[in-house]
């Protein structure tokens, strides 16, 4: 590597399981980090499917772990996982003692209770291979990204890590995992390597952090709804909270966290479409744009109270929310108005709970009426570019007008980035569609 790259020049950049497949991948991958010398923070997955019925490395560790622990035979997906690292490091051209390596993970694996060490295997294994690929020193997470006794993320993460990323040279930092005060390892949930990335991107000061996966970022909308979604250019991480939350996902929940504190954008991008800029998530964007996407999914309930003077009625909101906490139900939204509430809740959660909580609320409130209204679909049209826009609920409500959607709800946030309507589960499809066309045309 030349040596002029500087602190805040470089990149870390994220592989996927599906960017790490097979040896085709990892060479797409060595093209790709080696165009650039400011890609020099490596963090990899462990390799996942070639087909659609292929199975994850993570996955047949997973099986793995819980065959040893019943004391059952375990050849089968080990085999299965020696014969994955085997051709990889055959094809590659790597000398890797793939066998030796595993049957001290199979020693030392006997250990644990909980599958963490086993499954953090593909990881570990697949950095080796990676580091020996690219030249780069190979840096484990065991050492340096440290959980503290509730399995939270130890501060102390970002000086130890910070530390070992010093000098100038490529390091390839496995993804998935750290370890506990104690020096067991534990791994983030799945799909946690984007988690890693975020923290080697934060610990190395990196200017950006580059999330490597098999699309070319976010769509405004789900292809399967809206054939020929466009590409999200910007989107901020707020926006992206929203998106996500809805289900639209393509980074994992906690990914943006460490980056979003210390203002470095993430850049999804497609290792089988190099030049495709993706998507990329900043701490803000100019807004020319109203809306950066519509996410919908069904499977909501709505629970309705109704009662004459309610406005006036002081605590009747938080006898409400106590039942739902008794129960054990969250919620989701709450639209009111004068004389009636709404709470949409998942279906799950209210699931073995509907009779008990109406009754509940029955007693605590004496509202006039309190029904259950299930099959609700909840579709949230997100974008920073409605605040203080005029017009923009006009627009999206004549839309599903248009496309004879009923709106069974509404409810836009204070912050104005944010539209959520309930429609029919039957019209979820439609009224996506519906908005779309309305922001994009
Ligand atoms: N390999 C792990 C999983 O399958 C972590 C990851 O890929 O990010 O969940």
């Amino acid at each position: 590597m030349e040596s002029h790259s500087t602190a805040m020049s470089q990149i870390t950049c994220k592989f996927g399981g599906s960017s790490l497949a097979d040896s085709d991948c990892f060479r797409a991958v060595q093209k790709i980090i080696q165009s650039s010398d400011e890609r020099k923070y490596i963090v990899p997955s462990a390799p996942g499917k070639r087909r659609p019925d292929d199975k994850k490395i993570t996955d047949l560790l997973y099986a793995w772990h819980g065959l040893l622990r019943q004391d059952l035979d375990a050849s089968q997906p080990r085999g299965m996982i020696a014969a994955r690292f085997e051709q990889l490091a055959t094809e590659l051209k790597i000398a890797f003692p793939v066998h030796d390596l595993l049957e001290e993970i199979a020693k030392e694996a006997v250990k644990y209770d909980t599958p963490d060490y086993m499954a953090s295997r593909g990881e570990y294994l697949n950095g080796q291979l990676l580091a020996k690929l690219l030249g780069a020193v190979f840096v484990d997470p065991a050492e340096c990204i440290k959980f503290d006794d509730e399995g939270l993320l130890d501060p102390v993460t970002y000086d130890l890590l910070g530390a070992k990323l010093k000098g100038d040279t490529r390091f390839v930092i496995p993804g998935f995992y750290g370890s506990m005060p104690d020096g067991r390892i534990r791994t983030f949930s799945r799909g946690g390597s984007d988690v890693t990335g975020a923290i080697v991107a934060r610990a190395s000061t990196s200017r950006l952090y580059e999330n490597w996966t098999d699309v070319s970022g976010f769509l405004m909308a789900d292809p399967r709804i809206v054939p020929g979604a466009k590409r999200i250019d910007e989107i901020t991480y707020q926006e992206l909270r929203e998106l996500a939350y809805m289900g639209a996902q393509v980074l994992h929940d906690e990914a943006i966290f460490p980056v979003r504190d210390s203002g470095i954008p993430i850049n999804i991008r497609n290792t089988k479409d190099p030049d495709n800029p993706g998507t990329m998530i900043l701490p803000a964007r100019e807004s020319k744009d109203i809306i950066c996407g519509v996410a919908g999914r069904s499977g909501f309930t709505m629970i309705n109270i109704e009662k004459a003077l309610m406005n006036k009625e002081r605590g009747f909101g938080r006898r409400v929310l106590t039942v739902l906490e008794e129960h054990g139900v969250s919620f989701e939204h709450m639209p009111t108005g004068i004389d009636t509430i709404s709470l949409i809740v998942r279906d799950e959660e209210i699931a073995n709970h509907g009779p008990a909580v109406l009754k509940a609320i029955e007693r605590t409130c004496q509202p006039d009426r309190v029904s259950l209204s299930p099959g609700l679909a909840i579709i949230a049209t997100v974008g920073q570019g409605m605040a203080g826009h005029t017009g923009v609920a006009a627009k999206l409500t004549g839309a599903l007008a248009n496309a004879s959607v009923n709106i069974r709800v509404i409810d836009q946030g204070s912050s104005e980035n944010n539209i959520i309507v309930g429609v029919e589960d039957k019209d979820l499809d439609s009224a996506v569609r519906a908005i779309y066309s309305a922001f994009t045309e």
